[in-house]
């Protein structure tokens, strides 16, 4: 059997093990096809299993969240929390809380998380968890008892050195908070690095709530650089406006870019001289509502029902910051079309795999989230750090960590692409990059 066939082998293993795990089979597809030379040139791997062992969790835990609402009615949500991979260090990764969680969800982002937290460079593994809970609209109260609830069951399998949970879509401060102090009652211990992305006053991290955003932008500088373009002046379309697409859009800002348009599930703003962010921040981060309010501020803004609109706009550099699968074929060509130079992937894995091929037949500038988005679980690596040794460094000392290791990533999976004959994919470099980390650690480690 040749090295293709063994990789199809696996795959259609993965297919089989896990039916009707959709966006878990494309997470794995993208990435392991990408690996065929690295079989080529290690044989050691397929020897030892290497990949046969990645795609398969370490362990999964599923678990029954109920919760009393308002009005007293009992509740109930599903949790889950996926122990991907422990080679290179505690499994790390955030908690998704939306109405369209599913196991298959929570195993594509698991998976991801691994090589991303590789590519970073620091001592993290791969995990994922969240719950099918909806927290649009509920009360304060209610998303409390529910973070109780979630945590009552969580606790017995995260720690410090084991597991370490982190925000992600539908989890931000206020909920990383009623978590953090639901496991220290539990716990009666405290153990600030069990989570990360915890507020200022108990242990989090200065520059993290900025960190994904920021990063995503550092990287697609870096991208631009290598080819001789200028981040400033150029129209930028940025999609969702929550954590990641709120600092992207201010470090493009502040780097000279034109930011246009934002986005919710609902719908788009297109503001042609230029997004108002502080307006979207008040919008989203205080009053907690939805980006149409936009424009009732701002005369000359538009607002378009659908979120998917966003792509039609004419833009040099397109950021989609929203949710997986965000971006197909059609508004790949939509985008192609309309002369996009860079796509930078903030969500986890928006570009669906026909849509990145388009990107990559047509030269665009494709920076795979993997890789680009990074930079928020890099300095939840960095909070840890802190939290290890007691201590918190300035803004500046983080932000500066960070832009340093979205330059790695990015010379990194430069170097990665060229190194096995695919210059200019930061696709299959990043792959290869963060695996290469991981497989050489299972190596060392044994059967496990
Ligand atoms: N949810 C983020 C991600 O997709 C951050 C995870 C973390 O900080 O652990 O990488």
């Amino acid at each position: 059997m040749n090295t293709k066939e063994y990789v199809e082998k696996v795959y259609e293993q993965v297919l089989q093990r896990n039916p009707g795990e959709v966006e878990f089979h494309q997470a794995v597809k993208e990435v392991i096809h990408s690996l065929i030379p690295v079989f080529e040139k290690h044989p050691e791997y397929v020897q030892q299993g290497i990949l046969e062992r990645i795609v398969e969790p370490d362990r999964q835990f599923i678990f029954r969240v109920p919760w009393v609402d308002d009005n007293g009615n009992v509740r109930v949500n599903r949790g889950f929390r996926v122990q991907f991979n422990n080679a290179i260090g505690p499994y790390k990764g955030g908690l998704r809380f939306h109405p369209t969680v599913n196991l298959s969800i929570i195993k594509f982002l698991g998976f991801e998380q691994i090589l991303k937290n590789s590519l970073t460079g620091l001592p993290i593994g791969g995990g994922k968890g969240g719950s099918d809970f909806d927290p649009k609209g509920k009360s304060d109260a209610e998303i409390m008892r529910f973070c109780q609830s979630f945590m009552s069951e969580l606790y017995k399998y995260i720690g410090q050195d084991i597991d370490v949970p982190a925000g992600d879509i539908g989890v931000g401060g206020r909920e990383i908070g009623y978590l953090y102090g639901y496991y220290k009652k539990l716990r009666s211990s405290y153990e600030a690095g069990v989570l990360t992305g915890k507020g200022l006053t108990y242990g989090g991290s200065l520059a993290r709530k900025e960190a994904t955003g920021y990063g995503l932008v550092y990287f697609v500088d870096e991208m631009l650089k290598g080819k001789g373009i200028k981040l400033e002046g150029k129209t930028v379309v940025v999609s969702g406006s929550g954590n990641v697409a709120i600092y992207a859009i201010e470090k493009v800002q502040e780097l000279g870019g034109k930011v246009v348009a934002c986005s919710d599930s609902n719908g788009y703003i297109y503001d042609k001289d230029g997004i108002k962010l502080e307006t979207v921040k008040r919008i989203k981060e205080v009053e907690r509502k939805r980006i149409k309010e936009y424009v009732s501020k701002h005369e000359n803004a538009e607002y378009h029902e659908g979120c998917r609109g966003v792509w039609t706009i004419p833009c040099d550099v397109a950021l989609p910051c929203a949710t997986q699968n965000e971006i197909s074929k059609e508004e790949a060509e939509v985008l192609v079309k309309n002369g996009v130079k860079a796509v930078g992937e903030g969500a986890n894995m928006p570009s669906t795999l026909e849509a990145v091929d388009i990107f990559l037949n047509n030269k665009v500038l494709f920076a795979p989230a993997k890789a680009a988005n990074a930079g928020g679980v890099a300095v939840s690596a960095l909070e840890m750090s802190q939290n290890s040794i007691r201590y918190s460094w300035s803004f500046e000392e983080v932000d500066n960590k960070l832009k340093d290791i979205m330059k790695n990533i990015y010379q990194n999976s430069v170097r990665c692409a060229k190194a096995y004959g695919y210059e200019d994919n930061y696709v299959i470099g990043a792959n290869i990059a963060g695996f290469l980390k991981v497989a050489d650690a299972m190596y060392s480690q044994g059967i496990i």
